[in-house]
């Protein structure tokens, strides 16, 4: 299975790429909770359900980040439970979380760099496009 290709069929589906519009078009509930801060959200399947917790204390930079991830999950490993821990690098060796990790990336940046950002540096461009850095070195590092 290739990560790019699910998320890019996703975004045709859906015609969107913001996470939160998804997950309303394929009835994933997004439940804000008052969670421990290095709790940043978690995917839950539950009665044939699946459901995203996010924190409510994190940014909605942030939120957006865990909600990408989780989506990967919830797309991609159905039946997993994963809890996104903040001290869950993202250098993770779990295959699941690599998947998810790569989803969100696909997911949060455009298809290519664009041409004035060529200069940039990955931290520039996570700065503009609100990732982690790793998130751009995943997608365009090659
Ligand atoms: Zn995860």
């Amino acid at each position: 299975m290739y990560v790019a290709e699910q998320v890019q069929k996703l975004i045709k589906q859906y015609k969107t790429k913001d996470p939160f519009s998804i997950c309303e078009q394929k009835n994933i509930a997004i439940i804000y909770d008052d969670l421990e801060l290095d709790v940043r959200g978690f995917y839950q399947y539950y009665k044939r359900k699946s459901m995203i917790h996010l924190n409510q204390n994190i940014s909605p930079e942030e939120q957006r980040i865990v909600l990408a991830h989780e989506l990967g999950h919830a797309v991609m490993h159905k039946d997993y439970n994963c809890i996104f821990l903040s001290r869950h690098t993202y250098m993770t060796k779990n295959i699941y979380e690599h998947q998810a990790n790569l989803f969100a990336a696909e997911l949060l940046l455009p298809d290519a760099v664009p041409v004035d950002f060529y200069n940039m540096s990955y931290q520039q461009l996570a700065a503009l496009y609100h990732v982690p850095a790793v998130f751009v070195e995943m997608k365009w590092g090659k």
